[in-house]
């Protein structure tokens, strides 16, 4: 039987916050107790806490799952970026060893939380990583973007929000939340100006940086159930940020410069040619923290991502892997749809390339290969139920002049 819900702020049944339903609705007991304050004309005090974590169940167990079981998984969604899944992989193994082993550990050993902090193109996979994992290991996930973070009194998101967005992912169970997984997309967006870096650069970077650390490196923060300044009044919830996964992500276009100058000082003398496209793109792999540091990220926020991974561009023969390969490959999908209403569905391979070429000419990586489709089948898809028992083939000229498809 699935547990019970409040109504009002998404909490679930729970001993230290019990849910009771009436005919219509449920609600728990801080909400019961805030209603009651409320109704009897009590201000609701700026900081009142619901039960802390301390006092709610057990921690949540998530199963620990090998680096290479975890990885085999990624395979199945994932097409390439090789490197980036085994970092990710191994970040997570350790994560949760770390708290669900903690006393294997011992007092005179302390281990860090391995944050991981993905570096890669737009639309090359970074966020499709985090949803995949915790998906997979069935623990709720926020996604944020870092441009849309404030210091706390500015106009936009709090950095707290993040928390309540995981808090509303995990349903209202804090605990369940508290070993979560936040993904902060866009970090290189926040990066501070320094002399070398363009001049247009958010001056407010570092202080949602500093922010950002304080909720990274494990803390106890006071969220908004609800989130933001738009229900005041609310009563604050305690989340222990400590055993929360952070992964961060962004493209951090110019890295490679700062890569390359360095690079240049150390091989002063030698022969420097100016280095082909190839070689920039193997170049952003090797980035070191003070790589980062340089582009504008703060020295104790790097200091917590302990584990960097880069994903490489998509290429025209990932982006034809891409729709063909993973489990919810969209041509799988399609040709499902099809199947369903016995219609055979068959896309040339010319078909594929083709719709690769126009995601690339996009400039936004795999993310473009959804509409680009979309719109090849929307006509066919209408007429579906039409064709019963026959094959329909997508041949080139159908992505490239908006031909009709093959029907036999
Ligand atoms: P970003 O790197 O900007 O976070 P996303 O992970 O959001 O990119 O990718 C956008 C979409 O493109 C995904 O939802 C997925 O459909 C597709 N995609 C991107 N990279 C890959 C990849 N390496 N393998 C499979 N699909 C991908």
């Amino acid at each position: 039987m699935s547990k019970l819900k409040c109504d009002f702020c998404g909490a679930q049944d729970s001993k230290a916050n019990p849910v009771i339903s009436g005919d219509n609705a449920c609600i728990c007991k801080s909400c019961v107790s805030a209603a009651f304050d409320i109704m009897s004309g009590k201000e609701p005090a700026e900081n009142e806490q619901l039960p802390s974590s301390e006092v709610a169940e057990a921690a949540v167990e998530v199963k620990l799952h090998t680096p290479s079981e975890l990885k085999a998984l990624l395979d199945d969604y994932v097409v390439g970026q090789h490197r980036a899944k085994k970092v990710l992989s191994v970040a997570v193994y350790n994560h949760y060893k770390r708290i669900f082993r903690r006393d294997e550990i011992g007092e005179d050993t302390e281990i860090n939380k391995s944050n991981v902090l993905l570096i890669g193109p737009t639309g090359s996979g970074k966020t499709l990583l985090a949803q995949t994992i915790a998906r997979y290991l069935d623990v709720p996930l926020a996604i944020a973007d870092a441009t849309s973070l404030t210091e706390a009194g500015y106009v936009g998101d709090d950095v707290e929000n993040v928390i309540t967005r995981l808090l509303q992912s995990a349903e209202g169970d804090i605990k369940k939340a508290e070993t979560g997984i936040i993904f902060i997309d866009e970090i290189d967006k926040i990066a501070r100006m320094s002399e070398n870096r363009s001049i247009t650069r958010d001056v407010s970077g570092e202080g949602v940086q500093q922010a950002m650390l304080k909720i990274i490196e494990g803390s106890v923060v006071n969220v908004p159930p609800k989130g933001g300044r738009k229900h005041p009044g609310q009563d604050m919830i305690q989340v222990d940020t400590t055993n929360i996964l952070f992964i961060c992500g962004g493209a951090f276009d110019g890295l490679e410069d700062i890569i390359k100058r360095k690079k240049g000082n150390n091989v002063l003398g030698f022969n420097q040619t100016k280095s082909s496209k190839k070689d920039d793109d193997g170049l952003i792999s090797l980035v070191e923290a003070d790589d980062l540091v340089k582009y504008g990220l703060i020295q104790e926020l790097i200091g917590r991502l302990h584990m960097i991974a880069t994903l490489n561009e998509i290429t025209e023969d990932d982006m034809v892997h891409i729709l063909t390969e993973p489990k919810n490959a969209l041509v799988k999908q399609y040709v499902k749809l099809f199947d369903m209403d016995n219609v055979t569905l068959k896309f040339e391979k010319g078909a594929l390339l083709e719709i690769a070429k126009k995601a690339i000419e996009r400039k936004t990586g795999a993310r473009g290969l959804r509409s680009i489709l979309e719109d090849i089948m929307l006509d066919i898809m209408f007429d579906l139920p039409n064709y019963k028992d026959k094959t329909i083939t997508i041949t080139k000229d159908v992505v490239s002049d908006k031909k009709e498809p093959k029907i036999a």
